[in-house]
């Protein structure tokens, strides 16, 4: 009987999954993989809360086989060496597996050919796993990939995509394969106190709800910082719980400037990730320089450590670096405005605020982190790179009763109205006693700073 194995990587579902439909296909045994590789952790993956996100899928990607007639079969190792080495056990012909675009995935996917190919088998790397239209599959007449993204979204659309497929109604397992047992959320340490669950159940509890009553006012809510009012499937469609190919089909299916407009959102998580496809460096170097001398030194770490701890002395900004701790995530406004602040306000390195998102996002991903980054320092695809934002403008936009900042900054809970987002301006002694620090720079000395710095003053 043929064996063939699925090797799960940012995919874990079972819905809409082309690697385990062909693997089904064949009619022969599977053998569902995953492997916990050291080197995913060493290149930054192994942070709290994604591996507690992480535990959460694998048991539910497991419980799901077994329904099935299946498991998961988990190892520990080097992913070149424990694929060959499952299916030398499994006698397995076909290995089959979602294409992936970090410069990581791309070394580990031509190893395992090469490794597979001197053994004999054959490795299926399908498209369309992790993003709906495959990068490279649009590309402009002078280039390899789209650098803005209007044209590319254009074209985007113009795609059709394949069909939504079901998951599999059984699977066989070869007896013989063990496992290793499967990690557990609350082995975790170090975990946001208010952590999302994971797992592709909770990640298509959390769609159907979103097209049942969210989509329809996204364009409109998608900004009120307060309201809340955005899917928060980012760690779902990072971890491959959801596809992307269902959530745009879905959406599109409900109709309506909304639901078209969040479409749109998911076309950004694609570009990002052809981006990233055709220039691997951008992860870690400016996609275009502007060859800045980012702070350093004494003042520039204490700037940088009163943002990371939320005690920048700007309400708004405070407030997101806090729902990023205690939530290990944050709304899109808020990185905007908190990036916006680092790299302009106080004209620090993005690298060093990537970083830290990277350390607690549940939804960190090297594509859509690293690229957001750069977009919002003017360094990577924006058409305006000098753009800064105004956290007080931001404040009166997104949160104008301040109900947001009065969530997160306990300091200043009982600060009614937008006054929440100038407490410098409270008559003495209520200042004083919420604690609250002072702004670390004056908005116009920051401006002013980086305006000087990019030539512009
Ligand atoms: C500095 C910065 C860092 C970011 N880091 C990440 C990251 O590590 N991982 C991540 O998934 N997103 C990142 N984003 C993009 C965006 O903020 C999040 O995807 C979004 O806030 C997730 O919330 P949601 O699922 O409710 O989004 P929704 O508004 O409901 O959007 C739907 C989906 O579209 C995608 N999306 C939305 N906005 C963007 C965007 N600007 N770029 C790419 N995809 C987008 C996401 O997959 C999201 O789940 C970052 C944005 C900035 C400005």
């Amino acid at each position: 009987m043929q064996t063939s194995i699925v090797l799960f990587t940012c995919d874990l579902r079972l819905s809409d999954h082309p690697p385990l439909r062909a693997a089904v296909h064949g009619g022969g045994q599977v053998v569902p993989l995953f492997v916990r590789d050291p080197a995913v952790d060493r290149a930054g993956f192994a942070v709290p809360n994604r591996l507690a996100f992480l535990a959460d899928c694998l048991r539910d990607l497991d419980a799901g086989l077994r329904e099935r007639g299946g498991r998961l079969v988990l190892r520990e190792g080097d992913t070149v060496t424990e694929v060959c080495r499952v299916a030398a056990e499994a006698d397995a012909d076909e290995i089959h597996m979602a294409g992936d675009t970090s410069a990581f995935a791309c070394v580990r996917e031509r190893r395992l050919r090469r490794a597979l190919e001197a053994d004999g088998r054959r490795l299926y790397v399908h498209d369309t796993v992790g993003t709906a239209v495959a990068p490279g599959a649009v590309t402009p007449a002078s280039s390899d990939h789209f650098a803005v993204f209007t044209p590319y979204f254009r074209r985007w659309s113009e795609q059709s995509l394949r069909s939504v497929l079901d998951a599999p109604r059984a699977i066989t397992v070869p007896a013989e394969v063990r496992s290793a047992p499967l990690p557990e959320r609350g082995e975790v340490s170090g975990v946001s106190p208010q952590l999302c669950a994971g797992g592709e159940t909770e990640g298509r509890r959390r769609f159907t709800a979103w097209l049942r009553s969210g989509v329809h006012t996204y364009a409109s809510r998608h900004d009120d910082l307060a309201g809340d009012a955005t899917s928060r499937l980012s760690p779902h469609l990072h971890f491959g719980t959801l596809s992307p190919v269902e959530v745009v089909c879905r959406a599109r299916a409900t109709g309506g400037a909304d639901a078209e407009a969040y479409v749109r959102q998911i076309a950004w998580r694609d570009f990002h990730r052809q981006v990233l496809a055709a220039r691997p460096d951008a992860a870690a170097h400016d996609y275009r320089t502007h060859r800045d001398r980012w702070r350093d030194g004494k003042d520039a770490a204490a700037e940088a450590a009163a943002w990371r701890q939320g005690r920048t002395g700007y309400p708004l900004v405070d407030a997101a670096m806090r729902q990023l701790r205690q939530e290990g995530w944050m709304h899109n406004r808020g990185r905007l405005l908190t990036a916006s602040f680092l790299t302009k306000t106080l004209y620090l390195d993005w690298r060093l605020g990537a970083r830290h998102f990277l350390d607690l996002l549940v939804d960190g991903d090297v594509a859509n982190n690293q690229l957001n980054w750069q977009w919002m320092a003017g360094t990577g695809t924006d058409t305006r790179p000098n753009r800064v934002l105004n956290p007080l403008a931001q404040g009166k936009r997104h949160d104008p009763d301040g109900a947001y900042v009065r969530r997160w900054v306990p300091e200043l809970a009982n600060v009614e109205g937008a006054a929440v987002h100038a407490p410098w301006k409270l008559p003495e002694p209520e200042r004083s006693r919420t604690g609250y620090p002072e702004p670390v720079v004056s908005l116009a000395e920051g401006l002013e700073r980086f305006k000087r710095a990019r030539g512009r003053s």
